[in-house]
């Protein structure tokens, strides 16, 4: 057979030969959210000048392209210009702390900084803070929309790349270089970049179409409310290029209301995000009694989503929301849950029990559950410990990191949970949000499964605090859907039933608001912190 490298711009090769006038839409946040139209075939070409742009700007091979970036074609465009040229795309989360983005760029060197105007004044400090590898600092947007900053004078985009040609050969090289660069968002110490490898990427693509795990084809719409910071959308930008999908791209516009709008006016088939995004966008269709006019779905990943969550849209918008989990080691995708065709004989409510689990490995993925000792245990669906995963799309050692983080050549994911005799993963917790009582074990997701079903609840998180006797007991932290009267006593009594006695938290303490991660996740780190000197009645 031909040995022909699994390179990133063979993706964006295909789509322009292939699906060249599918469209592009976006969201831009250079134009108050005005709606933006391309294709494959101008994000192609417009990829090359960005290749050749670069290349005038005095980057070589292997240079580091930083990103501060929403979902946009622009953003696509550096995608495929960057690691298409055989430079590394590092997609930054500008969420995360400035100081956190500074040590981040500063770690991986990059030589160049492309940021979307919405992070203008983000970037100014940034740059008075110092980042001394950046040379260049590149507004997404054209010289006419330029903002006004005062520690640097940025080039505009849509300059740098009308100066510079359409006409680029993609070079060839080696698949396992790098093409892009993720850090985790380091709840714990600094954040640890993952750098992912062409032949990883494309090879992610391949298993991410296939019908069990996205399930995408060239008639599909498909808006990532993901962020291209997010771990890549998921992949999502690879795996549209590689079969063609229309893609819209929302841009800054990550709320309930932007995004119906979206799915309404381009009829979207397919999307993704974590939980909170489709919690907003709940809230949006039930106050203004919505509906959408083309049945969609999606995957929900990134934290456990549940199951009131997935049963709301189930039932009041025929939208299917399958479960899906990875990590930003993994390109992220593992599992994704979908039915065997054993189970097609079984009730609803039987088969929406199992699309709870976090679901089956995508081939490319293998995985096992070890106890303390490193042995495996049986996959029974009962004995659960520490879930480790190895494949061609999961991370052997950190970048610029010695340490070799892989055990018995597995990598370590620090969740904990149990797979069934038929493959399905179900996620307990994270290692270090398990509670652990009198020596047992809490799940936290569970409790929150079941607190956030009530119907007076918004949103619940559970944390371990210390208690004398048992080490630790779960606390509920609870905010109140708007306008809903709950006090302890009923919202403790609505777990009765439901699980293990023991499980019941000890307190509830009703909040305004539950801190959340850069990616959108509820920061238990934060309410550990909040909450550590806590008197459980
Ligand atoms: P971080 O949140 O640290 O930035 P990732 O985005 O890579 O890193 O998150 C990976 C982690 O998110 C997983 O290890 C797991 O704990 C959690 N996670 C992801 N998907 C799911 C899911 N479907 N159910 C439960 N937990 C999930």
């Amino acid at each position: 057979m031909m040995d022909q490298p699994l390179l990133i711009s063979e993706l964006i090769r295909h789509a322009e030969r292939y699906h060249a006038d599918t469209e592009i839409v976006s969201r831009l946040p250079d134009a108050g959210g005005a709606i933006h139209r391309s294709n494959w075939g101008e994000v192609a070409r417009r990829s090359r000048q960005v290749a050749n742009a670069l290349s005038a700007l005095g980057l070589g091979p292997q240079a580091m392209v930083g990103t501060l970036a929403w979902n946009t074609h622009r953003h696509l465009e550096l995608y495929y210009g960057v690691s298409g040229s055989q430079r590394v795309l590092h997609t930054i989360n500008p969420r995360l702390f400035p100081e956190q983005i500074c040590w981040i760029i500063n770690h991986a060197e990059d030589a160049v900084v492309f940021f979307d105007v919405t992070f203008a004044s983000l970037v100014d400090g940034l740059v008075a803070g110092g980042c001394p590898t950046v040379k260049h600092w590149v507004a997404l947007t054209s010289a006419d929309k330029l903002p006004a900053m005062k520690h640097v004078q940025p080039l505009a985009y849509e300059e740098l790349v009308s100066a510079a040609s359409a006409d680029y050969s993609w070079p060839s090289f080696d698949e396992r270089e790098a093409g892009s660069l993720c850090y985790t968002s380091g709840t714990t110490g600094n954040p640890k970049g993952v750098l992912y490898s062409h032949r990883s990427t494309v090879l992610h693509a391949y298993g991410t179409c296939m019908p069990d795990v996205m399930g995408l084809s060239a008639r599909d719409v498909v808006l990532p409310v993901v962020p291209m910071f997010h771990v890549n959308a998921w992949g999502i930008p690879y795996s549209a290029a590689a079969i063609g999908a229309k893609l819209v791209m929302p841009g800054a516009g990550l709320d309930g209301p932007s995004l119906y709008e979206l799915f309404e006016s381009e009829k979207v088939s397919f999307s993704a995000g974590v939980p909170t995004v489709w919690l907003g966008l709940l809230q949006h269709l039930q106050k203004n009694n919505l509906h959408f006019s083309r049945p969609w779905n999606s995957i929900v990943g990134g934290s456990a989503c549940p199951p009131a969550l997935m049963r709301a849209y189930r039932d009041g918008y025929g939208v299917k929301i399958r479960h899906a989990w990875g990590m930003s080691e993994m390109s992220p995708l593992g599992t994704v849950c979908t039915l065997k065709e054993k189970h097609l004989k079984l009730s609803a409510e039987e088969q929406f029990a199992i699309e709870l689990k976090q679901g089956r490995p995508v081939f490319g993925v293998d995985m096992r559950i070890v106890d303390q000792n490193g042995q495996p245990l049986p996959h029974d669906g009962k004995a659960f410990g520490d879930l480790q995963v190895r494949g061609p799309w999961v991370v052997q050692r950190y970048f610029k990191l010695d340490k070799d983080p892989l055990q018995d050549g597995w990598f370590p994911t620090g969740d904990v949970g149990t797979i069934d005799p038929d493959g399905y993963l179900q996620i307990t917790d994270r290692s270090k949000d398990v509670i652990k009582s009198g020596g047992e074990w809490i799940s936290s997701i569970d409790l929150e499964n079941v607190a956030v079903a009530h119907p007076a609840v918004q949103e619940a998180a559970v944390i371990g605090v210390h208690h004398p006797k048992w080490d630790e007991r779960p606390l509920l932290v609870v905010v109140r859907k708007p306008g809903a009267e709950l006090g302890a006593a009923e919202l403790i009594a609505h777990f009765e039933g439901k699980i293990a006695k023991w499980w019941t938290p000890d307190d509830v303490v009703f909040v305004e608001e539950i801190p959340h991660t850069a990616t959108g996740k509820i920061s238990k780190l934060q309410l550990r912190q909040q909450y550590k000197d806590y008197q459980l009645p």
